[in-house]
């Protein structure tokens, strides 16, 4: 299996891209170590071979991370995945609205990377290889939407976080990378539609914007998370992946 043996830490892995990482990865070999806020949708995720322990943990909060990871044996793969979609202008994100998701989509990728990273140094020592991969989107440095002054201010600082570690630790067997999805098919994407003025016109527009005519489903992005936390992508660091549904053609 092509993460056999691994143990990989996922955060935000109740529902959504997480919880399908979560899934896809234990699929693969991987000891998985699950984490959410929302411990009672975690307490949902069983994987058939047991490989997933699961976890509450609040990414925003940097001493509880600290001290998880200090009670874990050294990660193989972090997959950091915690992140928030702030709605509208610059002129509807108030000061608060702006720490927080700085905080949730960056900081907490700070937190963990800091809290794991001396285990995963020593883990690529001994095994070759260790990968990081955090959530980024098409919506950042990449391309810019209507309504995501926010959320792509936070996503491009993901990939500059992302360029940085990649280029501090290529030389020590440790790979970092961002994941940038198109529109995927989620519970919060479905809160946003259900949130849009005209919900059955939002999820047209949603769609709309991606060339191959229909939203990815979290399987359509799982196959990339296994690829870049396994050692089949040992020669790709530093690196904005997109998986878009064609937007950026
Ligand atoms: P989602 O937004 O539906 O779920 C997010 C999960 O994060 C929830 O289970 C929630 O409990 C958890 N969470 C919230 N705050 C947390 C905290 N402080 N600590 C730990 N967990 C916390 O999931 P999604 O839509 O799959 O999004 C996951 C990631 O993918 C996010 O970073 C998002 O920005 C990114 N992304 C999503 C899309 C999309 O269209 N859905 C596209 C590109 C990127």
């Amino acid at each position: 299996m092509r993460l056999d043996g691994k143990r990989i830490f996922i955060s935000a892995a109740a529902q959504g891209i997480g919880r399908a990482s979560a899934l896809a990865c234990a699929a693969e070999g991987a000891r998985v170590i699950a984490t959410d806020i929302d411990a009672e949708a975690l307490s949902t995720l069983v994987d058939e071979d047991n490989r997933i322990e699961c976890h509450r943990l609040d990414m925003r909060d940097g001493g509880s991370v600290a001290a998880f990871a200090g009670r874990q044996p050294p990660l193989d793969g972090l997959f950091n995945c915690a992140g928030f979609v702030h709605n509208g202008t610059i002129l509807d994100c108030s000061e608060d609205d702006w720490d927080f998701s700085f905080d949730l989509n960056v900081k907490s990728m700070y937190h963990a990377i800091r809290a794991f990273l001396p285990g995963m140094l020593e883990q690529a020592g001994k095994t070759g290889g260790a990968a990081i991969l955090n959530m980024a989107s098409m919506a950042s440095s990449i391309k810019g939407f209507p309504n995501r002054l926010l959320y792509g201010a936070t996503k491009a600082a993901v990939i500059g976080l992302t360029k940085g570690m990649a280029a501090d630790y290529v030389g020590r067997g440790l790979r970092c990378n961002a994941l940038c999805p198109g529109t995927v098919d989620t519970p919060s994407l479905r809160s946003r539609i259900a949130a849009a003025p005209d919900p059955v016109q939002a999820e047209k527009d949603f769609i709309a914007r991606q060339p191959v005519g229909r939203l990815a489903q979290a399987s359509d992005i799982t196959p990339l998370v296994v690829y870049l936390l396994s050692d089949e992508s040992r020669f790709v660091t530093g690196q904005a992946v997109l998986v878009d549904g064609g937007v950026t053609i």
